[in-house]
């Protein structure tokens, strides 16, 4: 009896000692990070060096390379390339558009949609109708026939969440071509993605359906939106111009980056930390996704720093081609399921760069409790909101292979001001939010790598 207590005694104190120790690394993390601001650093690099890095291109490849360094100048223990087919879809040199305002024409501020087609060489031109819905547009019947459909539904302003609002909107962009087309017409302009009132046009998947015409779309600025619309209700009719030179060309040879720590005892277990290194072709991408980028490599960084291994691996994936196509977080996901890896949990990252708030988790509900009751330790850094629900278009392809998927909850307020746009710039980003950010992510990897889920 004896015996068995004072083994009872050692165990709960080894216990103790590990649980302990923890309050300890996390400040020691947060102190790190907060000094050196090495995400910011990482950020401006990549921003800088790279710039944008649409699927396909040549930038793209740039940042390939960018990442094998950076993940090997954090330390990592091993990094490697993961191959991917990947899309290559180009915008072309000259993308415009005018409307004609009685004699008077004028410009308006336009992008080409990712994936859409080409205009013929001399544009088209024809009478614009507004609708607000997919729906509207199913309803005009041949009224459509030739014309120029313009969706001009807004972002809900009465939503607390963006993302929220983007949801509730983002099915014009992604679909409108497809059933505007159905009813004959020649081409689509989507506003812009966003709450934000201003001359930038926000670019953005859309999609075809094999069985239907393709027609060229293009995003309007919410500005332009507000012109044109206010123009129709005058009751005279308007007439839109669009020229596009967008194509898509055959698939590319490319890679995932990867790069990880070991883990001590459990290499076999993985953390996953991730966000995607593709971008879109405006701006530099560096709220999306340079900012999950540079947060999933200084969350393994800071874990080095330190000087001491992690139980478990603790892996960083930059996914290529999330934004149109998603073709990196399948070919990981389906190399997971070949090699029977077990992935504990899948953090993302891919909400910005701003103050982080919290983590969203799918899981069973033993898991999310798990979490939060690391909540404490996740507030030293202001991210100890652990909601229900999380993860990201990347790490959601390997739900049926792990059975926690995380997702940073930055503020998010002025994401999509940003989102696709020649507004995602370094500047818009602030290096003591974007490491908190990373920070966050390094503690919650490291708390999930010492006490298993
Ligand atoms: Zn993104």
């Amino acid at each position: 009896m004896r015996f068995s207590l004072s083994i009872l005694c050692v165990i709960f104190t080894i216990h103790l000692s590990a649980q302990s120790n923890n309050p300890d690394i996390v400040e020691r993390l947060k102190n790190n990070g907060l000094e050196s601001l090495h995400s910011y650093e990482m950020l401006k690099n990549l921003t800088s060096t790279v710039g944008n890095r649409l699927s396909g291109s040549e930038n793209y490849e740039k940042a390939v390379r960018w990442g094998m360094q950076t993940l090997k100048d954090a330390g990592c223990d091993s990094v490697w390339l993961e191959p991917v087919m990947i899309p290559h879809w180009v915008r072309g040199k000259s993308e415009k558009a005018f409307v004609w305002n009685g004699k008077k024409k004028e410009a308006l501020a336009v992008c080409a949609l990712g994936g859409s087609i080409a205009t013929p060489k001399n544009g088209i031109r024809a009478e614009v109708i507004e609708v607000h819905s997919l729906d509207e547009v199913k309803k005009l019947g041949v009224k459509a026939e030739g014309k120029i459909i313009f969706y001009n539904r807004p972002f809900d302003k009465t939503k607390f969440s963006p993302f929220e609002a983007y949801g509730g909107a983002v099915d014009q962009r992604s679909r409108g071509a497809i059933e505007a087309a159905k009813v004959g017409a020649i081409g689509v302009l989507a506003r812009s993605m966003t709450n934000a009132l201003d001359n930038e046009p926000h670019t953005g998947m859309m999609q075809y359906k094999d069985s239907v015409t393709k027609i060229p779309a293009a995003a309007i600025s919410t500005v332009g939106a507000e012109y044109v619309s206010g123009l129709l209700k005058t009751g005279k009719p308007v007439t839109v111009e669009l020229y596009l030179e967008c194509q898509t060309l055959p698939d590319v040879q490319s890679s995932n980056v990867i790069g990880e720590i070991h883990g001590a005892e459990l290499p076999h277990e993985i953390i996953l930390v991730g966000g995607h290194l593709d971008s879109w072709d405006k701006g530099v991408g560096a709220h999306d996704d340079g900012a999950g980028i540079v947060h999933s490599i200084e969350a393994l960084h800071l874990i080095k720093n330190l000087g001491i291994r992690p139980k478990r691996t603790i892996r960083a994936v930059l996914f290529a081609n999330e934004e149109n196509g998603l073709r990196g977080a399948k070919a990981y996901a389906a190399r997971v399921q070949n090699k029977n890896e077990k992935h504990l949990a899948a953090i993302e990252s891919d909400a910005g760069g701003f103050a982080p708030l919290g983590f969203g988790v799918t899981s069973d509900s033993s898991k999310f409790e798990k979490i939060k009751t690391w909540s404490p330790l996740l507030e030293v850094v202001g991210a100890d909101k652990i909601r229900r629900e999380g993860g990201g278009a990347d790490v959601g392809q390997l739900a049926p292979f792990t059975s926690a998927l995380i997702g940073l909850n930055p503020e998010q307020q002025r994401y999509f001001d940003y989102h696709h746009s020649n507004n995602d710039t370094i500047d818009k980003v602030h290096p003591r939010e974007l490491e908190l950010g990373a920070i966050a992510i390094s503690i919650l990897a490291w708390l999930i790598s010492q006490e298993g889920l």
